[in-house]
């Protein structure tokens, strides 16, 4: 069943500058608040092909028209967060809105992308998975627990190649300037474009609170602009539809920084375009001295703000949203630019997807067995001071190459980084971040942990493994456990409980995967059956 969304109730200031820009469309605009709003999810492509999970789970319906992996469903039929395939990364619960700037940005594999204002990680997440495991994220989120809850949903998405960092966008971007090949800018806002999902926007709204975002806003897509390659492009987006935040911004932008233009949205046709400045200044909704000015250059300067996009929620299937696509000049054309495969591991290699090949067969008899014939190289961590061990080369033969496969094993020794014990796949250039600058909560995939000379696999490392077969329980250890989804004891593992599986009594003991369907959920040690639970402590349900 749909929602019901609150009715109305909005403020007078608020309504009166959307009929004014709106003109006849606003009682259609105003009657979009009291309709049904619908649930959506995106696919995590680097799992499972979105094809496949809707003949996994019921209640799918039709695709999100702006992109290749959402889709709306019928929480009746699909309770998408409830369901156990949530925690194994399947999919992420996004409004159909929201999806549309990481669209429009289309990452290529092997690029470098900043998203600026990364949490809790919708858009990150899709350009993470848009990655393919090639080139660089950095996910930056300038308060802290946003950015551990930011971390936590890029290693629930099995995401290798990301530095997660926490800092004031300025002294990010100072250290990247003119690096990336793509940055998103999904600014903080006054949220109008949420008013139908969520009453508190509605409180928390007040003409002072879209002025104050709006200055927030023209510093950041100042900083977001230095850090872009030439040639590199860079996406702008709010959830919000006031002026002063989304065409107002870009005006600033282009008449601060000559070097952006404005770019056709590829997607276009599918939204209304933005609002002339010619428009906004005879309607008079500029609110603010700055808004005036950056509307007055752009009409003098012949800024065409009509190619940034709006998602208006009486026009099609979500919420409001704002998005522009700006390139600096100069440099090579983006879009045909060559992958550098020279170290990356081919999906086939550390594969995915359920149904693809995958190299994950285990290797019988290998459990426990240090005897990895291709010892790991140091990577520049190792470099730096801690060699590598013979708990790496464990670590590789009794994790790595029975799940990823060997040649992906390899592949990951390496580049495997040890800092302070515990063991990185440091994705491939990766700039050192300076410290005391820039908080850097995880640099790369957390492998695990080295324990005197023991290795303790990592949550993460859970979950970027590639889904194993089904029926891996009797080929030698490690084993993959492989509980049907509906059965309790899954939930029961996610609560972080001891869970009995008597029907795996006879496999060896050891470190073993749970599953649901094949896709990780998490580690475990079995020990006669009884699985001792090694879900991350704060991962866990309840
Ligand atoms: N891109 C995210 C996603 O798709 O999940 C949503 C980002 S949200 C719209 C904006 C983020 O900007 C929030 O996480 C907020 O904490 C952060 N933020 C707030 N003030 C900021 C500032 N002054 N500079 C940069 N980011 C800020």
């Amino acid at each position: 069943m749909e929602e019901q969304t609150q009715a109305a109730g909005l403020p007078q200031a608020f309504t009166e500058v959307m009929s004014r820009i709106l003109g006849d469309e606003y009682p259609a605009f105003s009657d979009s608040f009291t309709l049904p709003r619908r649930n959506s999810l995106r696919v995590n492509t680097l799992r499972i092909r979105p094809e496949a999970l809707r003949e996994l789970v019921p209640g799918l319906m039709e695709k999100v028209p702006w992109t290749e992996d959402g889709f709306y469903y019928d929480r009746s039929l699909f309770p998408a967060s409830r369901h156990p395939f949530y925690q194994a990364g399947l999919y992420y619960l996004q409004e159909a809105s929201a999806m549309a700037p990481a669209a429009i940005l289309a990452p290529q594999p092997g690029e470098r992308v900043l998203d600026l204002c990364a949490a809790p990680g919708g858009k990150a997440t899709a350009i993470g998975a848009a990655l393919r495991g090639e080139g660089l994220l950095i996910a930056n989120e300038i308060r802290l627990p946003r950015a551990k809850a930011l971390l936590r949903n890029l290693e629930v998405f099995g995401i290798r190649n990301a530095l997660v960092t926490s800092a004031v966008p300025a002294r990010l971007t100072e250290q990247l300037a003119g690096t990336m090949d793509a940055v998103l800018v999904d600014a903080p806002c006054s949220g109008e474009g949420m008013f139908r999902r969520d009453p508190e926007a509605v409180r928390d709204w007040s003409p002072e609170k879209v002025a104050e975002c709006a200055a927030i806003q023209r510093d950041l897509v100042l900083r977001a602009a230095d850090a872009l390659r030439p040639g590199g492009r860079m996406v702008y987006s709010t959830c919000t539809f006031a002026p002063e935040e989304n065409e107002a911004v870009i005006a600033h932008l282009l008449a601060e920084r000559p070097e952006l233009e404005l770019l056709e949205v590829p997607q276009a046709d599918l939204f209304a375009p933005g609002l002339s400045a010619g428009q906004l200044l005879s309607c008079g909704v500029a609110r603010d001295r700055e808004t005036e000015a950056a509307l007055q250059t752009a009409r003098e300067r012949g800024f065409d703000l009509t190619r940034c996009v709006r998602l208006w929620p009486h026009r099609l299937s979500g919420e409001g949203h704002f998005a522009a696509l700006l390139r600096r000049r100069g440099g090579r054309d983006v879009s045909v630019k060559k992958k550098d495969r020279r170290n990356s591991l081919r999906e086939r290699e550390y594969g995915h997807s359920h149904g693809l090949p995958s190299s994950g067969q285990p290797d019988p008899g290998r459990r426990g067995k240090a005897k990895g014939k291709q010892a790991p190289r140091g990577g520049r961590g190792a470099a730096a001071g801690e060699a590598l061990s013979a708990a790496q080369r464990q670590m590789t033969a009794a994790f790595l190459e029975p799940f990823a496969g060997k040649d992906a094993a390899e592949a990951i020794a390496r580049r495997m980084e040890c800092r302070h014990g515990q063991l990185f796949l440091r994705p491939d250039g990766a700039p050192e971040l300076r410290g005391g600058q820039v908080n850097v909560l995880r640099g790369g995939l957390l492998l695990g942990e080295l324990k005197k000379d023991r290795f303790e696999p990592s949550q993460a490392l859970a979950m970027a493994l590639p889904a194993g077969p089904a029926d891996s329980a009797d080929a030698g250890a490690p084993v993959r456990i492989v509980p049907d989804a509906g059965d309790e004891r899954v939930a029961a593992y996610l609560r972080g409980e001891t869970v009995s599986f008597p029907e795996y009594a006879e496999c060896p003991s050891g470190w073993c995967l749970l599953t649901v369907g094949g896709y990780a959920l998490g580690w475990g040690k079995l020990v006669r059956g009884q699985l001792k639970n090694k879900y991350l402590p704060g991962w866990r349900q309840g």
